[in-house]
């Protein structure tokens, strides 16, 4: 398949593996971390950890939209799909995140709500022209990527004079979320995750192009190379970040031209500013709140947001007590060090958010099976 098979060659990645074991100098470490859940899922997918020389350490991000959903937003959630008359609309991944007193949205729906999972946000839409009777909420999760088609369904309700489609809105920043990593004590104060740089995201940017990660490259002098999501575009990237630290660079980089370029989409760009305004702040499940790191409707768009129509106010709900997602969003900890991954904690039964998406960074190591042969030393607190 053109842009897939050419970038999964067992080949090249060997090649480019001696590549990175040459240029890495062995009289030190590098760190990096994948902010993105896709980029998680490649790496452990197809063992790319496995090809680094030892001195070259993944560290995970919390870059996975699921995982980063707080146990009270997902509360929220549930109470609006209690509600009398209302349907809630969710993408599948968000059905088995774990939300208070062992509840999701899987057993909310199994007692008797009336949730219904979409494949986008125009079936929710449809659904709300379906059932003029009932209010239909779009239970709206993700980074730049999905945000557009959330603000495209509101402007398509709107056309439609739908007075039953509302919006609940979860839409979070990347950026803000990467500034908030590097502005943390544990990589600023305490130096436990020594990050050298970051593979940078690579659906994210093909919305909001490479421009905004120049401020951080330059304010934190931290090299940020963006990539694709197939495992030679992980390795390329890692090349091109150890060259930048040799070289003692801190700029950002385009691994992903084929999809990406510095200005991103205009359009849809457009769109988000048109429907969307920044709020204060945002509780992110693992890095608690982060100033300006996500999104709510403008005041023109205030009749779509069920948050304002039901009065709901946000609850921090603490994670289950043996649940290392948090750390492990940090890059503090890694899988294997939650005392119940693989046993109490499976993808088919999560107890944390982390073991939900094949994006989150427990269930790509529980399913491709690297906690097995998680045998190299980890630097200083980093995720395989
Ligand atoms: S294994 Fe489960 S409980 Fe442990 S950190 Fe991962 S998701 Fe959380």
């Amino acid at each position: 398949m053109k842009y897939v098979d050419e970038f999964r060659d067992g080949k090249l990645a060997h090649s480019l593996a001696g590549a990175i074991a040459r240029e890495a100098r062995a009289d030190r470490r590098y760190s990096f971390m994948e902010f993105c859940g896709g980029h998680t899922h490649a790496i452990a997918r197809y063992g790319v950890t496995d090809l680094l020389p030892g001195n070259v350490r993944m560290i995970h991000g919390p870059g996975c939209p699921v995982c980063v959903l707080p146990v009270g937003r997902v509360d929220m959630a549930i109470e609006i799909a209690r509600r009398p008359g209302v349907i809630l609309a969710t993408y599948g991944d968000t059905m088995r995140v774990p939300a208070s007193g062992r509840l999701s949205l899987l057993k909310a729906k199994a007692q008797g709500a009336d949730i219904r999972m979409v494949y986008s946000t125009q079936d929710a839409v449809r659904l709300a022209e379906e059932h003029p009777d009932q209010t239909v909420v779009m239970f709206a999760i993700g980074f730049e990527t999905t945000t557009p088609p959330t603000a495209v369904a509101i402007k398509e309700a709107e056309a439609k004079g739908l007075t039953n489609f509302l919006v609940f809105c979860n839409h979070v920043l990347t950026p803000s979320a990467i500034s908030h990593i590097l502005e943390s004590p544990e990589v600023r104060e305490l130096g436990t995750v020594p990050i050298d740089g970051f593979v940078g995201p690579a659906h994210v940017s093909t919305i909001i192009g490479s421009r905004p990660y120049e401020f951080f490259a330059e304010e934190y002098q931290k090299p940020v190379v963006i990539a694709g999501f197939e495992p030679l575009d992980v390795m390329q990237a890692v090349l091109m970040l150890v060259r930048q630290v040799n070289e003692g660079r801190c700029e950002v980089e385009n691994e992903f031209t084929r999809a990406v370029n510095r200005d991103g989409n205009l359009k849809a760009q457009a769109l988000v500013a048109e429907v969307f305004e920044l709020r204060r702040a945002f509780e992110w499940r693992g890095l608690g709140e982060v100033p300006y790191s996500a999104l709510g409707l403008k005041e023109t768009y205030a009749r779509f947001d069920a948050e304002r129509h039901f009065g709901l106010e946000h609850r921090t709900v603490a994670d289950h007590k043996a649940c290392e997602c948090g750390a492990i969003l940090r890059g503090l900890k890694q899988p294997i060090d939650c005392k119940i991954f693989g046993t109490a904690c499976t993808p088919e039964n999560p107890l944390g958010s982390c073991m939900v998406s094949s994006e989150g960074a427990c269930a790509a190591h529980y399913t491709y099976g690297r906690f097995r042969t998680a045998a190299r030393p980890a630097a200083a607190g980093a995720a395989s």
